[in-house]
Protein backbone atom coordinates (compact mmCIF):
# COMPACT_ATOMS: atom_id res chain seq x y z
CA UNK A 1 0.00 0.00 0.00
CA UNK A 2 1.56 3.61 -0.99
CA UNK A 3 0.89 6.31 1.94
CA UNK A 4 -2.62 6.79 2.89
CA UNK A 5 -3.61 10.51 2.51
CA UNK A 6 -5.48 11.44 5.19
CA UNK A 7 -7.20 14.53 5.83
CA UNK A 8 -7.31 15.75 9.63
CA UNK A 9 -10.05 18.01 10.78
CA UNK A 10 -11.06 18.91 14.47
CA UNK A 11 -14.44 20.59 15.85
CA UNK A 12 -15.48 20.79 19.43
CA UNK A 13 -17.91 22.07 21.12
CA UNK A 14 -20.82 21.22 23.90
CA UNK A 15 -23.39 23.64 23.49
CA UNK A 16 -25.54 24.36 26.23
CA UNK A 17 -28.43 25.97 24.58
CA UNK A 18 -30.29 27.33 27.49
CA UNK A 19 -27.74 29.60 28.72
CA UNK A 20 -28.38 32.83 27.66
CA UNK A 21 -26.20 34.92 24.72
CA UNK A 22 -23.83 33.66 21.81
CA UNK A 23 -20.41 31.61 21.80
CA UNK A 24 -18.45 33.39 19.32
CA UNK A 25 -15.68 32.77 17.25
CA UNK A 26 -12.86 34.61 20.14
CA UNK A 27 -13.88 31.79 22.03
CA UNK A 28 -12.16 29.37 20.03
CA UNK A 29 -8.96 28.18 20.04
CA UNK A 30 -8.31 27.78 16.04
CA UNK A 31 -5.15 25.97 14.39
CA UNK A 32 -5.16 25.75 10.87
CA UNK A 33 -3.43 23.89 8.47
CA UNK A 34 0.65 23.07 9.41
CA UNK A 35 -0.31 24.17 12.70
CA UNK A 36 -2.10 21.35 13.93
CA UNK A 37 1.11 18.97 13.85
CA UNK A 38 1.83 20.47 17.23
CA UNK A 39 -0.90 18.59 18.96
CA UNK A 40 1.40 15.52 17.99
CA UNK A 41 1.34 13.38 21.18
CA UNK A 42 -0.01 15.71 23.57
CA UNK A 43 -2.85 14.58 25.88
CA UNK A 44 -5.71 15.72 23.06
CA UNK A 45 -8.12 13.19 21.05
CA UNK A 46 -5.80 14.90 18.33
CA UNK A 47 -2.52 14.37 19.66
CA UNK A 48 -3.45 10.64 20.28
CA UNK A 49 -4.49 10.45 16.16
CA UNK A 50 -1.92 12.39 14.83
CA UNK A 51 0.63 9.91 16.94
CA UNK A 52 -1.40 7.03 15.06
CA UNK A 53 -1.12 8.46 12.17
CA UNK A 54 2.80 8.76 12.42
CA UNK A 55 3.10 5.22 13.19
CA UNK A 56 1.06 3.91 10.56
CA UNK A 57 2.83 5.84 7.95
CA UNK A 58 -0.20 8.21 6.99
CA UNK A 59 0.52 11.00 4.69
CA UNK A 60 -1.32 13.38 7.04
CA UNK A 61 -3.04 16.31 5.87
CA UNK A 62 -3.83 18.64 8.35
CA UNK A 63 -6.75 21.43 7.90
CA UNK A 64 -8.45 23.22 10.41
CA UNK A 65 -8.98 22.59 14.09
CA UNK A 66 -11.30 24.75 16.08
CA UNK A 67 -11.75 23.92 20.16
CA UNK A 68 -13.55 25.85 22.76
CA UNK A 69 -15.12 25.11 26.41
CA UNK A 70 -18.82 24.35 27.09
CA UNK A 71 -20.93 27.38 26.22
CA UNK A 72 -23.90 28.83 24.94
CA UNK A 73 -25.17 28.65 20.78
CA UNK A 74 -22.26 29.37 18.77
CA UNK A 75 -22.40 32.06 16.49
CA UNK A 76 -23.27 31.44 12.83
CA UNK A 77 -20.24 33.10 12.39
CA UNK A 78 -18.12 30.43 13.57
CA UNK A 79 -19.98 27.59 11.16
CA UNK A 80 -19.35 29.78 8.59
CA UNK A 81 -15.47 30.48 9.26
CA UNK A 82 -14.88 26.44 9.97
CA UNK A 83 -16.51 25.51 6.66
CA UNK A 84 -14.16 28.01 4.66
CA UNK A 85 -10.91 27.34 6.33
CA UNK A 86 -11.65 23.75 5.93
CA UNK A 87 -13.17 23.97 2.39
CA UNK A 88 -10.32 25.47 1.10
CA UNK A 89 -7.66 23.17 2.64
CA UNK A 90 -9.22 20.24 0.83
CA UNK A 91 -6.64 18.49 -1.78
CA UNK A 92 -7.94 17.76 -5.30
CA UNK A 93 -7.38 13.82 -3.97
CA UNK A 94 -7.16 12.14 -0.53
CA UNK A 95 -7.59 8.39 0.56
CA UNK A 96 -9.75 9.00 4.06
CA UNK A 97 -10.77 11.50 6.40
CA UNK A 98 -10.15 11.62 10.50
CA UNK A 99 -12.45 14.34 11.94
CA UNK A 100 -12.38 14.79 16.27
CA UNK A 101 -14.99 16.01 17.10
CA UNK A 102 -17.33 16.85 20.33
CA UNK A 103 -21.02 15.57 19.00
CA UNK A 104 -22.98 18.15 20.62
CA UNK A 105 -22.60 21.68 18.81
CA UNK A 106 -25.28 23.96 17.76
CA UNK A 107 -25.44 27.24 16.27
CA UNK A 108 -27.83 29.52 15.61
CA UNK A 109 -29.28 27.87 12.52
CA UNK A 110 -28.09 24.25 12.68
CA UNK A 111 -29.31 21.61 15.34
CA UNK A 112 -26.53 19.64 13.68
CA UNK A 113 -23.80 21.45 13.19
CA UNK A 114 -21.24 18.20 12.82
CA UNK A 115 -23.63 16.67 10.28
CA UNK A 116 -23.70 19.41 8.59
CA UNK A 117 -19.86 19.84 8.46
CA UNK A 118 -20.09 15.84 7.24
CA UNK A 119 -22.89 16.55 4.63
CA UNK A 120 -20.74 19.41 2.61
CA UNK A 121 -16.85 18.03 3.40
CA UNK A 122 -18.47 14.39 1.56
CA UNK A 123 -19.66 16.31 -1.31
CA UNK A 124 -15.99 17.79 -1.36
CA UNK A 125 -14.17 14.41 -0.85
CA UNK A 126 -16.44 11.76 -2.64
CA UNK A 127 -16.73 8.43 -0.96
CA UNK A 128 -13.68 7.73 0.96
CA UNK A 129 -13.75 6.57 4.35
CA UNK A 130 -14.26 8.90 7.11
CA UNK A 131 -12.99 7.90 10.51
CA UNK A 132 -12.76 9.88 13.96
CA UNK A 133 -13.47 9.89 17.42
CA UNK A 134 -16.61 12.00 19.51
CA UNK A 135 -17.29 12.62 23.27
CA UNK A 136 -20.04 10.12 24.43
CA UNK A 137 -22.02 13.45 25.56
CA UNK A 138 -22.75 13.89 22.07
CA UNK A 139 -26.08 14.30 20.96
CA UNK A 140 -25.55 11.80 18.07
CA UNK A 141 -27.66 12.57 14.58
CA UNK A 142 -28.66 10.37 11.46
CA UNK A 143 -27.38 12.05 9.80
CA UNK A 144 -23.85 11.87 11.34
CA UNK A 145 -24.71 8.35 11.18
CA UNK A 146 -25.11 8.10 7.34
CA UNK A 147 -22.16 10.15 6.66
CA UNK A 148 -19.52 8.74 8.54
CA UNK A 149 -17.98 5.11 8.34
CA UNK A 150 -16.41 4.44 11.81
CA UNK A 151 -16.91 7.36 14.06
CA UNK A 152 -15.62 5.85 18.16
CA UNK A 153 -16.83 7.59 21.09
CA UNK A 154 -15.30 8.06 24.32
CA UNK A 155 -15.90 5.18 26.93
CA UNK A 156 -15.14 6.61 30.09
CA UNK A 157 -16.74 9.64 31.79
CA UNK A 158 -15.28 11.31 33.19
CA UNK A 159 -13.26 11.66 30.45
CA UNK A 160 -9.91 9.76 30.57
CA UNK A 161 -9.46 8.00 28.07
CA UNK A 162 -10.58 10.96 24.80
CA UNK A 163 -6.58 10.49 23.36
CA UNK A 164 -6.98 6.83 23.62
CA UNK A 165 -10.44 6.92 22.25
CA UNK A 166 -8.74 8.63 19.30
CA UNK A 167 -6.13 5.98 18.65
CA UNK A 168 -8.40 3.29 18.65
CA UNK A 169 -10.51 5.27 15.72
CA UNK A 170 -7.00 5.41 13.90
CA UNK A 171 -6.27 1.90 14.39
CA UNK A 172 -10.17 1.33 12.51
CA UNK A 173 -9.22 3.65 9.57
CA UNK A 174 -6.26 1.35 9.13
CA UNK A 175 -8.05 -1.46 8.86
CA UNK A 176 -10.18 -0.21 6.50
CA UNK A 177 -6.96 1.41 4.46
CA UNK A 178 -5.55 -2.41 4.64
CA UNK A 179 -8.64 -4.37 3.94
CA UNK A 180 -10.40 -2.07 1.93
CA UNK A 181 -13.60 -2.98 3.87
CA UNK A 182 -15.55 -0.26 4.29
CA UNK A 183 -17.61 -0.46 7.36
CA UNK A 184 -20.83 2.38 7.50
CA UNK A 185 -22.81 3.24 10.69
CA UNK A 186 -26.22 2.42 11.96
CA UNK A 187 -27.69 4.32 14.93
CA UNK A 188 -30.65 4.29 17.70
CA UNK A 189 -31.90 6.52 19.63
CA UNK A 190 -34.56 5.31 22.00
CA UNK A 191 -37.45 8.27 23.41
CA UNK A 192 -34.50 8.61 26.68
CA UNK A 193 -32.33 11.43 27.97
CA UNK A 194 -30.76 11.92 31.35
CA UNK A 195 -29.05 15.00 32.96
CA UNK A 196 -25.36 14.92 32.97
CA UNK A 197 -25.44 13.94 36.49
CA UNK A 198 -26.66 10.44 35.37
CA UNK A 199 -24.14 9.52 32.90
CA UNK A 200 -20.82 8.58 34.88
CA UNK A 201 -19.50 5.34 33.12
CA UNK A 202 -18.52 4.32 37.22
CA UNK A 203 -22.36 3.90 38.04
CA UNK A 204 -25.40 2.37 36.66
CA UNK A 205 -26.85 2.87 34.28
CA UNK A 206 -23.86 3.65 32.08
CA UNK A 207 -21.22 0.86 33.71
CA UNK A 208 -23.92 -1.50 32.58
CA UNK A 209 -24.35 -0.83 28.78
CA UNK A 210 -20.98 0.33 28.75
CA UNK A 211 -19.93 -3.51 30.06
CA UNK A 212 -23.01 -4.55 27.34
CA UNK A 213 -21.29 -2.86 24.23
CA UNK A 214 -17.75 -4.08 24.69
CA UNK A 215 -19.27 -7.95 25.23
CA UNK A 216 -21.25 -6.98 21.59
CA UNK A 217 -17.81 -5.95 19.97
CA UNK A 218 -16.28 -8.70 21.20
CA UNK A 219 -18.58 -11.43 20.26
CA UNK A 220 -19.47 -10.38 16.73
CA UNK A 221 -16.97 -10.32 14.09
CA UNK A 222 -18.46 -8.02 11.71
CA UNK A 223 -18.74 -5.23 14.74
CA UNK A 224 -15.76 -2.40 14.33
CA UNK A 225 -17.21 -0.16 17.25
CA UNK A 226 -20.02 -0.63 19.77
CA UNK A 227 -20.80 3.31 21.39
CA UNK A 228 -22.78 3.97 23.85
CA UNK A 229 -23.60 7.69 24.03
CA UNK A 230 -24.63 8.96 26.93
CA UNK A 231 -26.23 12.51 25.18
CA UNK A 232 -25.97 16.28 25.99
CA UNK A 233 -29.37 17.10 27.86
CA UNK A 234 -28.36 20.76 28.13
CA UNK A 235 -29.34 21.36 24.04
CA UNK A 236 -32.27 21.62 22.71
CA UNK A 237 -32.41 19.64 19.75
CA UNK A 238 -34.86 16.87 17.69
CA UNK A 239 -32.26 14.55 18.40
CA UNK A 240 -31.28 15.63 21.98
CA UNK A 241 -30.88 12.16 23.91
CA UNK A 242 -28.97 9.10 24.78
CA UNK A 243 -28.48 6.43 21.23
CA UNK A 244 -26.51 3.85 20.68
CA UNK A 245 -24.20 3.22 17.16
CA UNK A 246 -22.61 0.53 15.78
CA UNK A 247 -19.81 0.48 13.14
CA UNK A 248 -20.14 -2.63 10.95
CA UNK A 249 -19.31 -4.42 7.95
CA UNK A 250 -22.04 -7.12 8.54
CA UNK A 251 -26.11 -6.85 7.73
CA UNK A 252 -28.02 -4.06 8.88
CA UNK A 253 -30.80 -6.07 10.10
CA UNK A 254 -27.95 -7.76 12.21
CA UNK A 255 -26.88 -3.87 13.49
CA UNK A 256 -30.55 -2.99 14.31
CA UNK A 257 -30.92 -6.33 16.44
CA UNK A 258 -28.26 -4.98 18.34
CA UNK A 259 -28.71 -1.50 18.67
CA UNK A 260 -32.56 -2.51 19.59
CA UNK A 261 -31.44 -4.70 22.79
CA UNK A 262 -29.02 -2.02 23.90
CA UNK A 263 -32.21 0.73 23.55
CA UNK A 264 -34.15 -1.68 25.63
CA UNK A 265 -31.74 -2.16 28.35
CA UNK A 266 -31.38 1.62 28.68
CA UNK A 267 -35.17 2.44 28.77
CA UNK A 268 -35.26 -0.18 31.29
CA UNK A 269 -32.91 1.47 33.41
CA UNK A 270 -34.16 4.90 32.60
CA UNK A 271 -35.11 5.97 35.99
CA UNK A 272 -31.74 4.99 37.23
CA UNK A 273 -30.15 7.47 35.11
CA UNK A 274 -32.31 10.58 36.10
CA UNK A 275 -30.29 11.43 38.82
CA UNK A 276 -32.08 15.00 40.20
CA UNK A 277 -31.45 16.92 43.37
CA UNK A 278 -33.20 17.24 46.07
CA UNK A 279 -36.47 20.28 46.33
CA UNK A 280 -35.63 23.54 48.62
CA UNK A 281 -38.18 22.96 50.56
CA UNK A 282 -36.16 19.41 51.75
CA UNK A 283 -32.90 21.22 51.98
CA UNK A 284 -34.28 23.70 54.17
CA UNK A 285 -36.10 20.68 56.57
CA UNK A 286 -32.29 20.25 57.15
CA UNK A 287 -31.95 23.92 58.92
CA UNK A 288 -34.39 23.93 60.92
CA UNK A 289 -32.89 23.90 63.48
CA UNK A 290 -29.66 25.12 61.97
CA UNK A 291 -27.43 22.57 63.08
CA UNK A 292 -23.69 23.20 64.62
CA UNK A 293 -20.87 23.53 62.18
CA UNK A 294 -20.50 25.03 58.41
CA UNK A 295 -23.48 23.87 56.17
CA UNK A 296 -22.94 23.80 52.08
CA UNK A 297 -26.00 24.54 50.04
CA UNK A 298 -24.52 23.42 46.49
CA UNK A 299 -26.66 25.09 43.84
CA UNK A 300 -25.72 22.88 40.74
CA UNK A 301 -28.99 25.10 38.77
CA UNK A 302 -26.46 28.01 38.96
CA UNK A 303 -22.93 25.92 37.93
CA UNK A 304 -20.55 28.88 36.92
CA UNK A 305 -17.93 26.17 35.62
CA UNK A 306 -20.54 24.85 33.76
CA UNK A 307 -21.36 28.41 32.29
CA UNK A 308 -24.20 29.37 34.44
CA UNK A 309 -24.37 33.23 34.98
CA UNK A 310 -23.70 32.25 39.13
CA UNK A 311 -26.30 35.32 40.01
CA UNK A 312 -29.86 32.96 40.14
CA UNK A 313 -31.85 33.53 43.58
CA UNK A 314 -33.28 30.40 44.09
CA UNK A 315 -31.15 29.34 47.53
CA UNK A 316 -31.13 33.51 47.98
CA UNK A 317 -34.83 33.28 48.07
CA UNK A 318 -34.77 30.58 50.27
CA UNK A 319 -32.44 31.65 53.03
CA UNK A 320 -34.10 34.86 53.15
CA UNK A 321 -37.44 33.61 53.56
CA UNK A 322 -36.50 31.21 55.98
CA UNK A 323 -34.47 33.90 57.81
CA UNK A 324 -31.30 31.56 58.18
CA UNK A 325 -28.81 33.61 60.51
CA UNK A 326 -25.31 33.38 60.03
CA UNK A 327 -25.63 32.64 56.32
CA UNK A 328 -23.99 33.95 52.84
CA UNK A 329 -23.88 33.99 49.33
CA UNK A 330 -22.26 35.47 46.32
CA UNK A 331 -23.94 36.75 43.59
CA UNK A 332 -22.17 38.10 40.75
CA UNK A 333 -24.40 41.84 39.94
CA UNK A 334 -22.10 44.38 38.22
CA UNK A 335 -25.50 46.26 38.40
CA UNK A 336 -25.82 46.02 42.37
CA UNK A 337 -22.16 46.88 42.58
CA UNK A 338 -22.59 50.35 40.71
CA UNK A 339 -25.32 51.45 42.51
CA UNK A 340 -23.36 51.06 46.13
CA UNK A 341 -20.76 53.00 44.72
CA UNK A 342 -19.84 56.18 46.51
CA UNK A 343 -22.32 54.86 49.24
CA UNK A 344 -20.63 55.23 52.93
CA UNK A 345 -19.86 52.11 54.51
CA UNK A 346 -23.12 51.14 57.09
CA UNK A 347 -25.23 52.58 54.71
CA UNK A 348 -28.48 51.42 53.84
CA UNK A 349 -30.37 50.65 50.33
CA UNK A 350 -33.29 48.58 48.65
CA UNK A 351 -31.21 46.89 45.53
CA UNK A 352 -32.89 44.46 43.39
CA UNK A 353 -30.08 41.29 43.26
CA UNK A 354 -29.03 39.15 40.79
CA UNK A 355 -31.72 37.05 38.99
CA UNK A 356 -31.06 38.72 35.39
CA UNK A 357 -28.76 36.13 33.66
CA UNK A 358 -31.12 33.65 32.82
CA UNK A 359 -34.47 33.40 31.86
CA UNK A 360 -35.53 30.62 34.03
CA UNK A 361 -34.72 32.43 37.30
CA UNK A 362 -37.75 34.34 39.22
CA UNK A 363 -35.82 37.74 38.28
CA UNK A 364 -34.03 40.11 40.72
CA UNK A 365 -34.94 39.76 44.37
CA UNK A 366 -35.41 43.26 46.10
CA UNK A 367 -33.85 43.58 49.27
CA UNK A 368 -33.24 46.06 51.79
CA UNK A 369 -29.03 46.09 52.63
CA UNK A 370 -26.19 47.72 54.58
CA UNK A 371 -23.10 48.20 53.10
CA UNK A 372 -20.30 46.41 55.05
CA UNK A 373 -17.35 46.97 52.56
CA UNK A 374 -15.93 47.62 49.27
CA UNK A 375 -12.99 46.43 47.14
CA UNK A 376 -11.40 46.30 43.80
CA UNK A 377 -11.55 42.28 44.09
CA UNK A 378 -8.99 40.81 43.80
CA UNK A 379 -7.43 38.47 45.63
CA UNK A 380 -4.56 35.89 45.92
CA UNK A 381 -5.34 32.27 45.76
CA UNK A 382 -4.74 30.10 48.95
CA UNK A 383 -4.83 27.18 46.67
CA UNK A 384 -2.55 27.31 43.76
CA UNK A 385 -3.19 23.89 42.70
CA UNK A 386 -6.65 24.43 42.65
CA UNK A 387 -8.94 24.19 38.84
CA UNK A 388 -9.03 28.11 39.31
CA UNK A 389 -5.25 28.37 39.39
CA UNK A 390 -5.02 26.01 36.15
CA UNK A 391 -7.48 29.14 34.20
CA UNK A 392 -6.18 32.08 35.97
CA UNK A 393 -2.49 31.70 37.66
CA UNK A 394 -2.12 33.19 41.10
CA UNK A 395 -4.69 35.98 41.23
CA UNK A 396 -8.32 36.18 40.56
CA UNK A 397 -10.18 39.38 39.58
CA UNK A 398 -13.90 39.73 40.69
CA UNK A 399 -14.12 42.52 39.31
CA UNK A 400 -15.39 45.49 41.74
CA UNK A 401 -17.29 44.22 44.93
CA UNK A 402 -19.63 45.04 47.47
CA UNK A 403 -19.93 42.67 50.68
CA UNK A 404 -23.96 43.27 51.89
CA UNK A 405 -25.64 42.34 54.96
CA UNK A 406 -29.60 41.72 54.78
CA UNK A 407 -30.77 40.40 58.69
CA UNK A 408 -28.54 37.35 59.41
CA UNK A 409 -27.65 36.75 55.66
CA UNK A 410 -24.38 38.30 54.31
CA UNK A 411 -24.14 38.83 50.48
CA UNK A 412 -20.81 39.23 48.52
CA UNK A 413 -21.97 41.16 45.24
CA UNK A 414 -18.97 40.67 42.52
CA UNK A 415 -18.98 42.33 38.77
CA UNK A 416 -17.41 39.13 37.07
CA UNK A 417 -18.86 35.64 37.84
CA UNK A 418 -16.28 33.35 39.98
CA UNK A 419 -16.25 29.93 40.36
CA UNK A 420 -16.54 28.69 43.95
CA UNK A 421 -13.22 26.97 44.32
CA UNK A 422 -10.68 28.82 46.21
CA UNK A 423 -11.83 30.59 49.70
CA UNK A 424 -9.47 33.20 49.32
CA UNK A 425 -12.66 34.64 47.42
CA UNK A 426 -14.48 34.77 50.76
CA UNK A 427 -11.16 36.00 52.96
CA UNK A 428 -10.56 38.55 50.74
CA UNK A 429 -13.60 40.49 51.35
CA UNK A 430 -13.35 40.29 55.38
CA UNK A 431 -16.07 37.02 55.57
CA UNK A 432 -14.48 33.87 56.99
CA UNK A 433 -16.49 30.83 55.88
CA UNK A 434 -15.63 28.25 58.33
CA UNK A 435 -17.32 30.25 61.27
CA UNK A 436 -20.41 30.50 59.45
CA UNK A 437 -23.64 28.23 59.26
CA UNK A 438 -24.38 28.25 55.98
CA UNK A 439 -23.27 29.40 52.47
CA UNK A 440 -24.21 28.26 49.23
CA UNK A 441 -21.90 27.53 46.67
CA UNK A 442 -23.29 27.61 42.61
CA UNK A 443 -20.90 24.72 41.28
CA UNK A 444 -21.57 20.69 40.87
CA UNK A 445 -18.60 18.83 42.33
CA UNK A 446 -15.51 21.35 41.47
CA UNK A 447 -16.13 23.50 44.41
CA UNK A 448 -15.78 20.09 46.63
CA UNK A 449 -11.77 20.72 47.16
CA UNK A 450 -11.97 24.23 49.07
CA UNK A 451 -15.13 23.52 51.03
CA UNK A 452 -14.78 19.85 52.03
CA UNK A 453 -12.35 20.93 54.67
CA UNK A 454 -14.25 23.26 56.23
CA UNK A 455 -17.94 22.19 56.18
CA UNK A 456 -19.92 19.85 58.53
CA UNK A 457 -22.01 18.53 55.87
CA UNK A 458 -23.11 19.32 52.51
CA UNK A 459 -26.65 19.63 50.04
CA UNK A 460 -27.63 19.61 46.43
CA UNK A 461 -30.35 21.58 46.44
CA UNK A 462 -32.71 22.23 42.78
CA UNK A 463 -33.48 25.19 41.90
CA UNK A 464 -34.52 26.88 38.29
CA UNK A 465 -31.83 27.40 36.40
CA UNK A 466 -29.67 26.40 33.06
CA UNK A 467 -27.45 23.62 34.58
CA UNK A 468 -30.28 21.81 36.66
CA UNK A 469 -30.37 17.96 36.66
CA UNK A 470 -34.17 18.00 36.68
CA UNK A 471 -34.88 18.23 33.00
CA UNK A 472 -38.52 18.55 33.65
CA UNK A 473 -37.96 22.03 34.38
CA UNK A 474 -36.18 23.07 31.75
CA UNK A 475 -38.03 25.20 28.83
CA UNK A 476 -38.01 22.51 25.83
CA UNK A 477 -39.19 23.21 22.52
CA UNK A 478 -37.76 21.36 19.81
CA UNK A 479 -36.48 17.98 21.41
CA UNK A 480 -38.34 15.01 20.20
CA UNK A 481 -41.61 14.01 22.26
CA UNK A 482 -42.89 11.81 23.78
CA UNK A 483 -39.29 11.51 25.88
CA UNK A 484 -38.23 10.12 29.13
CA UNK A 485 -37.97 12.29 31.69
CA UNK A 486 -40.31 14.45 29.86
CA UNK A 487 -43.36 12.20 28.97
CA UNK A 488 -44.56 9.47 30.85
CA UNK A 489 -43.73 6.91 27.77
ZN1 LIG B 1 -18.29 14.96 27.66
Amino acid sequence: MSCPRVLFAGLFHETHTFLEGATGLDDFQVLLGADILGCKGDSSPMGGALESAEEFGWEVLPAVDFRATPGPTVADEVVETFWRELDARVPPQVDAVYFVLHGAMVSRSLPDVEGEMLARLRQRVGDVPVFGVFDLHANFTSCMAGLANGLVAYRENPHTDGRQAAQDAAGLLQRCLITKQIPRMYWHHPPLMWPPTGTGTATEPMRSLEDFARQMEAETAEFWAVNVVAGFSFADTAETGVSFVVVTTGSEAQAQAALERMGSRAMQAKESGNVTDPSVAEAMAQLDPVPPGLTVLVEPSDNIGGGAPGDGTGLLRALVERGIPNSAVAINDPEAVRRLSGMQTGGRAVLPIGGRGSQLDAGPLSLEVELLRTSAGVFELEDKQSHLASMCGDRFDMGPCAVVRHGGLTILLTSRKTPPFDLGQWRSQGVEPAELSVIVVKAAVAHRRAYDPIAARMFWVDTPGPCTSNLRSLPYRRIRRPIYPLDTP
